[in-house]
């Protein structure tokens, strides 16, 4: 492979010359070189190492540059970030890491490339691409990251226990890069990832939280799961979803493991939808179910009221991990809420004032609910199978047709509150509420058109039956 072509862009010569005048040396290294031998597109983010001061370099190419961009210096990491054509641009010198126990913040010293790449976490991403002029292009693979990247291998360039150890959240990289890129963890760097699972608690939520929406957001997020699981680090950050592991027996009855139900269902999502909270919800759906789970001689298994346990238990995850208790958890609560909404539906006779409720219900996310739902089909029972996507293709065809009649979605009803007092020459009271709700019920059970002309009609019976009298102006 000729590794010039990844320098194509003007950018690249300008750092070489930047270097070249400040006199010191530079290199491309990490994703950017992984993702132009992967062939994974035009990469975003270019990181580059100066053997030297690389604020200053980066300072140098800012001047080189015809639109002069801003350098943004982060002091604390000596590091330097620039944009240019779309691109980010980081800098850093070159540098050698040591580690105490309890934090993932080294102690840094200027080094040379040999020790920045011993300072990577995996072969892959140690590959650096020179730009000196007189070697441009040149690659560095020292730890063999091509061999690698060839036999589709996760592995450390040093003792992975020390690479683990020192920062734990390269644990969960290895498992992200090993979802995202389809590869295999070399099982010496398994093994000791098991081992140094439980020192993930020195990791902040954040950045677990960033690993996990990108495990997610592959396109099998399964093998993420069970990788975060077979480790042991699962429990650490997710127990909500260990905990839905196993099967239990009572006279020879026996429930489906939830788990592994569970991750069928985010990667069938994953074919559907790139919205990552929706997949958040594929994930969270069932976790419910390990609290409520019972047992009875009578009915069997049961897992009752799990959907208003789980979407309980999506604000106490979401809080616990840090992330947003916005619209997107509340999104997620809903369709944790609801999620066995449709299936009930799907499984007997499909009414339309059922269809109108759930739309009703679910209001705009209606069809994020039945995607997921459809998800939630891991029957092995190939006619169940076929039965139930049939019936969810009727209930899809029907919240079209009963919304285009109906229009209940993001209902408002047709009578407000205040003509139902001036009709009846009203205090605030529950009759109010009596009269609305009743006609909210016959227009969702399709008794009467979602129309102001019939809900008038219903408001006045109504408020003959409850032996109100009607003001006639
Ligand atoms: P992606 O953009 O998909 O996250 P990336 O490899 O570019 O992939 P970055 O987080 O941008 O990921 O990191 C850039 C480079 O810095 C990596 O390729 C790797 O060489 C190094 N690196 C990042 N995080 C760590 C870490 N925790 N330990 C050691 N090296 C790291």
């Amino acid at each position: 492979m000729n590794y010039k072509e990844a320098l194509q862009h003007p950018i690249f010569k300008i750092i070489s010359q930047s270097a070249k005048e400040l006199q010191l040396d530079s290199y491309v290294i990490g994703g950017f070189v992984r993702d132009f031998i992967l062939k994974r597109g035009a990469a975003k983010d270019i990181d580059v190492v100066a053997i030297g001061d690389g604020i200053k370099l980066a300072k140098q190419v800012a001047k080189n540059l015809p639109n002069r961009p801003k350098v943004q210096v982060f002091k604390t990491y000596g590091t330097a970030m620039l944009r240019y054509d779309d691109i980010e641009i980081e800098f850093v010198g070159a540098r050698k890491e040591s580690y105490t126990e309890d934090s993932r913040n080294p102690a840094v010293e200027n080094g040379t490339l040999q020790d920045d790449q011993n300072r990577r976490d995996f072969t892959i991403n140690a590959l650096a691409l020179n730009l000196n002029a007189e070697n441009f292009g040149d690659l560095l693979d020292p730890f063999g990251g091509i061999q690698d990247l060839e036999n589709k291998i996760i592995k450390t360039p040093l003792d992975p226990d020390i690479t683990y150890s020192d920062d734990p959240l390269r644990m969960l990289r290895a498992i992200r890069f090993a979802t995202q890129l389809n590869f295999t963890i070399a099982p010496e760097s398994l093994h000791s990832i098991t081992k140094n699972a439980e020192r993930i608690k020195i990791i902040t939520n954040e950045r677990i939280v960033t690993e996990i929406n990108k495990i997610l957001e592959s396109e099998t997020p399964s093998i993420g799961f069970l990788l975060l699981e077979q480790t042991g680090l699962l429990k650490y950050i997710l127990p909500e979803i260990t905990a839905l592991k196993g099967i239990d027996e009572v006279e020879g009855q026996r429930h489906k493991d939830n788990f592994y139900h569970t991750l069928e269902v985010v990667d069938n999502i994953a074919q559907n939808t790139d919205n990552l909270w929706l997949r958040w919800a594929a994930l969270l759906h069932d976790i419910g179910k390990a609290p409520t789970k019972k047992f009875s001689k009578k009915v069997g298994w049961t897992f009752h009221a799990h959907e208003f346990e789980g979407s309980k238990m999506v604000y106490h995850l979401f809080k616990r991990l840090k992330m947003p208790l916005n619209d997107k958890m509340k999104f997620v609560q809903k369709m944790v809420f609801m999620s066995s909404r449709p299936i009930v539906l799907a499984q007997d006779i499909v009414t339309d004032s059922a269809v109108r409720r759930l739309v009703f219900d679910a209001g705009d996310y209606v069809e994020d609910l039945m995607t997921l739902c459809e998800a939630d089909i891991t029957t092995k029972n190939p006619k169940k199978f076929n039965k139930y996507h049939n019936n969810f293709k009727i209930v899809r065809e029907k919240i079209i047709e009963v919304e285009a009649r109906d229009h209940v979605r993001n209902f408002q009803p047709p009578i407000s509150g205040e003509e139902i007092i001036a009709t009846f020459n009203l205090k605030p009271s529950r009759e109010i509420g009596i009269i609305k709700e009743a006609i909210k019920e016959a227009i969702l059970e399709g008794v009467i058109p979602n129309e102001y002309e019939a809900a008038y009609q219903l408001m006045l019976e109504k408020g003959a039956k409850l032996g109100l009298k009607w003001v006639n102006d």
